[in-house]
């Protein structure tokens, strides 16, 4: 594989304080600042080598980028919303609602925080960088013509039908603990793309798809590939359907670029959801999939308790950029910044497993995934 010639661009961050800085609303769950955050704790578990790694501010998108994947309207919409003066609802966009509040701002923050997605794939089409990680993007649940879940611009969709034109194959994993719908229903019906989300089941979480039987139609059937979970699910369960199914796709599959949603809303401590998984699977998971990948674009995404996802994403880009987190003030007298005293000198967690009835319910729905794959998407493949 061709790598830059330069190290000093191997690894790139998307980043700007002034994308970090906006705010939905202060009650609003999604937190832009957790980039800010992501970014202080490499520094402090001295990650962001200089000689192989480079900030970039994210560029905006332009018209014709969106128009990549939304419609006309909506995007005129989101326009008018940008002086945050819209107060009246806009259900046909999905505009003004909780989830997704108009707020002063709201098209500026959409076009450069999904922007920084597609600023990461012309670095890699620009042979500029192996791995890109933009933790204000990963914005899976952004429709055609709405927002949704507080999603308003679909940078995954961009940033892959851009690589796709360009002659790429991509593969496209999602590890937010909702489904990337947004992502599915883009590619459905082709098999230039293969996306592959796991989840909690929508039988107990938004969006409430995500099923295994989606699978894709047309010529993208078998190249949708949902992998959900029952909720309480723990470590053992994820790293059991994740291994029996991803390796062995991507491994088919052979994508030239992979783009990995890693939202942090898996995690035991997320208030709005419902799995129990650690950081020691999420990593896990992360190298994985940075194993199959010549070249990766990372995004953020979900992740509500915000010092765990900065956390989380602090880890994942350790293990996409192969380095150990070490922590410059592991024993500095004093209170943490980040998490309990006992997590000081970690990114990872405690070992969780689940007991008793639950985790058999998780471990014999996690079987029967694997089976319906076996049984139904892999002859796709193989
Ligand atoms: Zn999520």
């Amino acid at each position: 594989m061709k790598r830059e010639k330069n190290p000093a661009c191997r690894n790139v961050l998307i980043y700007s304080n002034r994308v970090s800085d906006y705010e939905y609303s202060p009650s609003h769950p999604f937190k832009p600042a957790r980039a800010r955050m992501m970014l202080e704790l490499l520094n402090r578990y001295s990650l962001f080598d200089r000689n192989e790694s480079i900030i970039k501010e994210p560029e905006a998108l332009k018209e014709k980028h969106l128009f990549y994947f939304h419609t006309y309207d909506y995007i005129q919409v989101l326009k008018k919303c940008d002086r945050g003066a819209y107060k009246e609802r806009w259900p046909m966009h999905g505009l003004g609602t909780s989830d997704n509040p108009v707020f002063k701002g709201v098209y500026d923050y959409s076009v450069k925080s999904a922007g920084g997605t597609l600023t990461g794939a012309e670095l890699i089409l620009g042979n500029r960088a192996r791995m890109v990680f933009n933790p204000l993007g990963g914005f899976h649940h952004a429709m055609r013509d709405r927002a949704e879940g507080f999603c308003y611009i679909n940078d995954l969709v961009i940033a892959i039908i851009h690589l796709v034109n360009s002659g790429k194959r991509v593969a496209y994993v999602d590890i937010d603990v909702h489904h990337g719908d947004g992502v599915q229903e883009a590619f459905y019906d082709m098999n230039s793309v293969l996306t592959i989300s796991i989840h909690e089941s929508g039988y107990t979480l938004f969006p409430g798809s995500g099923f295994e039987y989606e699978t894709g139609e047309g010529e993208g059937r078998g190249y949708n590939v949902n992998i959900p979970l029952l909720n309480y699910s723990d470590d053992e369960v994820y790293l059991y359907a994740f291994n029996k199914i991803v390796p062995k796709l991507l491994e088919k599959f052979k994508p030239d670029v992979i783009v990995a949603q890693l939202g942090a809303d898996a995690h035991r401590t997320d208030p709005l959801a419902n799995l129990n998984i650690t950081s020691n699977a999420y990593g896990e998971v992360v190298k994985t999939i940075n194993e199959f990948a010549p070249f990766i674009i990372a995004t953020g995404g979900g992740g509500y308790n915000p010092n765990k996802a900065a956390s989380m994403w602090a880890l994942a880009w350790a293990n996409l950029t192969g380095q150990k987190p070490e922590d410059l003030y592991a024993g500095a007298v004093g209170g943490m910044m980040y998490g309990p005293e006992k997590d000081a000198g970690s990114l990872y967690d405690e070992p969780f497993v689940l007991k008793g009835t639950f985790k058999d319910q998780c471990m014999d729905y996690a079987k029967k995934i694997v089976e319906y794959h076996k049984n139904n998407t892999f002859h796709f493949h193989f």
